[in-house]
């Protein structure tokens, strides 16, 4: 979309040990260059490494975040991590509602619009995640599944510095499967409409990204569609050529 700076977001998921950290290092180097004026860049590793990687990006463009946060900002919640937590890292993101996490945790609109929430109490900007399975997909429920999640996990407060949508079709995540560019430009064009229906001009100007089997041979084409606002990127995250090489196509 003309006058929205771009983010190219990596998610590692359940991957990456200290081993891996000369990739993060890799990669904070990589997106030194004029480019990084345009488009945003961001990582993000499993928590345990979460301090550690944004030391190693202290003078880097690359930003760090979170794969997930608790609603709540401390307490009797073992194994989870808040928003303040991240923060306190200095992590600037968070993804929320993953379709890993909606499935795995069984995790519900509401319960990640919590999530969004507490990232925004905390500053951090929530990278909130949508897309239907294939089951849906295939009963032509897409688009009405993109509305109910829009509707139901975008909290009233987002705004688009804030609040980034990621529209990940389920069936297209670690498949190597892709929508083909006009059904991703059909729904990236709906959802801005319902984005533009709830929250106005903040709506306009708020990033969609696409995600799912995002490589660096299809990311230039996905990019170029209308109405879509940067990438995240799992596997194809994982080494910095390959992440690199999805943000010089931008
Ligand atoms: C993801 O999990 O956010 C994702 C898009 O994964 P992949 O790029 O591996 O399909």
């Amino acid at each position: 979309t003309p006058d929205i700076r771009p983010l190219i977001a990596g998610n590692w998921k359940m991957n990456g040990t200290r081993a891996e950290l000369d990739q993060i290092k890799a990669m904070a180097e990589g997106v030194k260059t004029p480019l990084s004026e345009k488009v945003e860049t961001l990582l993000c590793p499993p928590a345990t490494l979460l301090y550690v990687a944004t030391a190693l990006c202290d003078d880097s463009p690359l930003l760090i975040g979170a794969q997930d946060c608790h609603q709540k900002v401390s307490g009797a919640h073992t194994g989870d991590i808040s928003a303040q937590m991240i923060a306190d890292c200095f992590g600037t993101h968070v993804i929320v509602g993953h379709s890993e996490r909606r499935g795995d945790h069984a995790e519900t609109d509401h319960l990640v619009r919590a999530k969004a929430e507490a990232a925004h109490e905390a500053d951090l900007v929530a990278i909130i995640c949508i897309g239907e399975t294939l089951a849906e997909r295939d009963a032509y429920q897409t688009l009405d599944v993109l509305k109910r999640q829009i509707f139901n996990s975008v909290p009233e407060g987002a705004t688009a510095e804030n609040t980034v949508i990621a529209y990940e079709p389920v069936w297209a995540i670690g498949t190597g499967l892709t929508p083909t560019n006009s059904d991703i430009e059909v729904a990236h064009a709906f959802m801005r409409a319902e984005l533009v229906a709830r929250l106005g001009g903040e709506g306009a100007a708020m990033r969609i990204l696409y995600g799912g089997s995002v490589k660096p041979g299809n990311a230039g084409e996905i990019m170029a569609i209308e109405n879509v606002d940067g990438v995240l990127v799992g596997g194809a995250s994982l080494k910095a050529d390959d992440f690199l090489a999805i943000y010089a196509s931008c």
